[in-house]
C-alpha cells in the first residue's frame, strides 16, 4: 500500500492561544474549521503544502479530545495517511495481523472515508487513515444517442491519469486546478471514450489503450481499467466481431492500444476480428516514422500489426468512411489529427479527438503541452468553436473525466458547454 502525509492531528485546550502561535506567529494559513459532530470536535486545518495541521478542539466535556487533553495535556494526537483505496489498505492490514480501531471505514470531514490504527500496533503513535472524496467525478456510463438514420454510442475503456501541466501546455495550473484537481502526484484523471456510430454498418472510433500496457507503464499513467472496454460493449450488446471499420482519429497509444491485442500464443493481432481498420496516410507515415519527440506516444504493437493483417486502409483528407461519417483535418496535435464529422438527418455530431480532449479545453488558446503544433492547433480551434455554436454541434469529449458529450454555446460572450451526456 502507498500512503502520503496528510494532516497531524494536534490536541489543543486553548484554541486562540494556539492560534496565535501557529496562524500567527509561523504564518500558517487557516484553510477551514469543521464541526464533527459525532466525535464533539472541531477541527481547524492549517496548510503546510501538501499535507496541514488539524488542531482539535473539544465541543463536550465527554469528547474523546477532552479525555486526551485530561489524561496527557495538550501536543500531537494523531497522523493521518491519505490512501487511494481504504478497503484495500485496511484488508492489507488486517491480513498482517495489525490491530485495527475502525475494521471498516466511516465518514470523516469533508466527504473522506477514514479509519483508525490501534496506537499499539502503531507503536505508541494513534493512524488515522483517510480516502479523500473524489475531487473529479468519473462518468463511465455506456449512452446511446439518436442522430438522424445514425446511433451513437459512448463507450469507456476506463481511465488514464496524466499530468496537468502538460495537458494543459501555458495555462497556469493556478487557472486550471479549479476546473480538474490534480492528485499527489499533480496528475489529472482522464476517460478513454470511444464512440460506435451504427448506420449502414457499425463503426468504432478510436478503442481506448488496450490492455498491453506494462505494470511500469500503468502505475506512471495510473491506468484504471476495472471497467473497460469490453465491458462497454457487452452493456452496448455489442460483440467484436459485431464491429465492421475501426477507424482511428490519429495513432496515439490512448487511442488505438486497443486496436490489437495479443493472443493465446503470444501473436498481437487485430482486437476486431471481422473490422477493417482505416487510418490517415500521413498520420500514419508519422507514426511508422517516430522521432524522438513523438516516440512515446507511437507505439508500433498497436498498429503495424493491423498492416500486416492485410486488414488496413490509408485514406486522405475528407474521406467518408461510411455514408455520413467523414475525416477532417485538425492538426495541431500532431500534422494531421483529424476530427470526425458524423451527420444525418440534418444534423451534426463531431468526435473531435484530441482538439478538445476535454470539455475544459474549450477556451481556444487552452491547448496541451502534447501538441506538436499548438498555433495550427489554436488556429483549428478558433474556426471550429464558431461553426459549432452556429450548426449547434454536438460535440463528443473523448478524455473528459466527467462528461461525453455536449453542446458548445454562446452565452454573454461567454462560452459555456451544455451537457448532454
Ligand atoms: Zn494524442
Ligand atoms: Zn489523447
Amino acid at each position: 500500500m502507498k500512503a502520503i502525509l496528510d494532516h497531524i492531528g494536534i490536541a489543543v485546550s486553548d484554541l486562540p492561544a494556539s492560534l496565535a502561535f501557529f496562524r500567527d506567529s509561523l504564518g500558517l494559513h487557516l484553510e477551514t474549521s469543521e464541526e464533527i459532530a459525532s466525535q464533539k470536535v472541531r477541527a481547524h486545518f492549517l496548510s503546510t503544502g501538501r499535507s496541514s495541521l488539524e488542531l482539535l478542539e473539544a465541543t463536550a466535556s465527554d469528547s474523546p479530545i477532552a479525555r486526551y487533553l485530561d489524561k496527557r495535556g495538550p501536543g500531537i494526537h494523531h497522523l493521518a495517511l491519505r490512501v487511494d483505496d481504504i478497503e484495500a489498505a485496511l484488508a492489507h492490514l488486517k491480513a498482517r495481523g495489525v490491530r485495527l480501531i475502525d475494521e471498516r471505514p466511516r465518514p470523516g470531514a469533508e466527504g473522506a472515508l477514514v479509519a483508525f490504527i490501534h496506537p499499539s500496533a502503531a507503536h505508541g503513535v494513534l493512524v488515522e487513515l483517510k480516502q479523500p472524496a473524489p475531487a473529479v467525478p468519473l462518468f463511465r456510463t455506456v449512452a446511446r444517442h439518436g442522430l438522424g438514420d445514425l446511433e451513437l454510442v459512448t463507450l469507456s475503456d476506463g481511465f488514464i491519469h496524466l499530468d496537468g501541466g502538460a495537458m494543459f501546455g501555458v495555462v497556469p495550473r493556478a487557472l486550471w486546478e479549479k476546473r480538474l484537481p490534480p492528485d499527489d502526484a499533480n496528475r489529472i484523471p482522464l476517460g478513454m471514450r470511444p464512440l460506435i456510430v451504427r448506420g449502414a454498418q457499425t463503426l468504432l472510433i478510436d478503442a481506448g489503450c488496450g490492455d498491453k500496457m506494462d505494470a511500469r507503464s500503468a502505475a506512471i499513467y495510473g491506468l484504471d481499467r476495472r471497467y473497460h472496454l469490453d465491458h462497454a460493449l457487452a452493456e452496448a450488446g455489442l460483440a467484436v466481431d459485431d464491429i465492421d471499420i475501426v477507424l482511428a482519429s490519429h495513432l496515439h497509444f490512448d487511442h488505438v492500444g486497443g486496436f490489437t491485442a495479443r493472443a493465446a500464443n503470444g501473436a498481437i493481432v487485430p482486437r476486431f476480428p471481422k473490422a477493417r481498420y482505416v487510418a490517415h496516410r500521413g498520420e500514419w507515415e508519422d507514426a511508422t516514422h517516430p522521432h524522438e519527440r513523438n516516440r512515446a506516444s507511437y507505439l508500433q504493437e498497436n498498429f503495424v500489426p493491423l498492416r500486416e493483417a492485410g486488414v488496413l486502409t490509408l485514406v486522405e483528407e475528407g474521406a467518408e468512411v461510411m455514408p455520413g461519417v467523414r475525416f477532417r483535418w485538425s492538426g495541431g496535435h500532431t500534422p494531421n489529427h483529424q476530427v470526425v464529422m458524423i451527420e444525418s438527418g440534418g444534423k451534426t455530431a463531431v468526435f473531435t479527438a484530441d482538439m478538445y480532449p476535454t470539455s475544459v479545453h474549450i477556451p481556444d488558446a487552452w491547448g496541451m503541452g502534447y501538441d506538436l503544433y499548438p498555433m495550427d492547433t489554436l488556429a483549428f480551434k478558433r474556426a471550429f468553436a464558431a461553426e459549432a455554436i452556429a450548426r449547434e454541434y454536438l460535440l463528443f469529449f473523448e478524455h473528459d473525466p466527467s462528461m461525453a458529450a455536449g453542446y458548445l454555446r454562446e452565452s454573454a460572450g461567454k462560452r459555456v458547454v451544455e451537457r448532454v451526456i
